[in-house]
């Protein structure tokens, strides 16, 4: 796991007038779990995208493990997002999109064997390796997408509303699923959610958004508390 820094970063949009993150600063701790929290539109989405390389700043420096990775493009950053809609193959088996990084990555087949079925354990999908996407439940997409983040064994794992296309029930569920796999690893985690509950049940610390600057940020308890 790996520490998060951004440096003064912005971003401007091609053709916007107003950036949609301005002068941002923050610092995320190796093996924390923290939340960007606020409402549509605040900058989270791109701020999220930044650290995976996936959108570059117009100035400012990313930091991912103490090196500045602000050039680097997201293949050659060891990051891992998991999408709001999950982005599964829907024509691929659950075991073949699990696996389907790591066939990239150089590994011998049996090593990819081996981490494949150790990320199913992970989220508890053992015997569904045949599968299709549209054979599961929403929740079983969801690890399934967790899973095919985990193997590649990032040293930052990203979310992005991780939760909204899941059912009120389900939620909770899989709240609580990412935050214990969180700490049974000690993964390093940036997740995005507008929702304050699922802030404050899953955080380390929470940095709170709003219109493209930070507007607050501590711990569940300091804001829970705060007037
Ligand atoms: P979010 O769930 O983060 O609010 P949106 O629904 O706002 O996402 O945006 C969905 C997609 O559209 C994202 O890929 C985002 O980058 C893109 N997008 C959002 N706003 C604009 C815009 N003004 N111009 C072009 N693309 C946009
Ligand atoms: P959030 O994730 O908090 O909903 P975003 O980071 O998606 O916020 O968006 C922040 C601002 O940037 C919004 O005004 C949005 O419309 C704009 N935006 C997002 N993506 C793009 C894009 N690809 N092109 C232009 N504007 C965008």
């Amino acid at each position: 796991a790996a520490s998060v820094v951004f440096d003064q970063v912005s971003k401007i949009y091609p053709g916007a007038t107003t950036p949609a993150v301005n002068d941002v600063s923050f610092e995320i701790d190796a093996g924390s779990l923290v939340t960007l929290l606020g409402p549509s539109g605040c900058g989270k989405t791109t701020t999220l995208r930044m650290i995976a390389g996936l959108e570059m700043p117009t100035s400012g420096r990313v930091l991912i493990g103490g090196s500045d990775v602000t050039p680097l493009p997201a293949t050659e950053r060891d990051v891992s997002m998991v999408f709001q809609s999950y982005a599964l193959f829907p024509h691929m088996t659950v075991l073949e999109n699990v696996s389907y990084g790591l066939r990239f990555s150089g590994y011998p087949k049996r090593e990819i064997a081996t981490r494949a079925a150790d990320g199913l354990a992970l989220v508890g999908l053992t015997g569904f390796e045949a599968r299709f996407p549209s054979e599961l439940s929403g929740g079983q997409q969801q690890r399934v997408a967790v899973a095919r983040a985990l193997v590649l064994e990032p040293q930052v794992l990203l979310f992005d509303e991780p939760l909204s296309n899941l059912d009120a029930k389900l939620r909770r569920r899989v709240r609580d699923e990412i935050r214990e796999l969180q700490q049974k690893l000690g993964l390093t985690v940036v997740y995005v959610t507008h929702d304050q509950g699922e802030a404050l049940a899953v955080s380390d610390r929470i940095i709170v958004m709003d219109r493209a600057v930070i507007a607050q940020q501590g711990t569940p308890q300091e804001l829970y508390d705060a007037p």
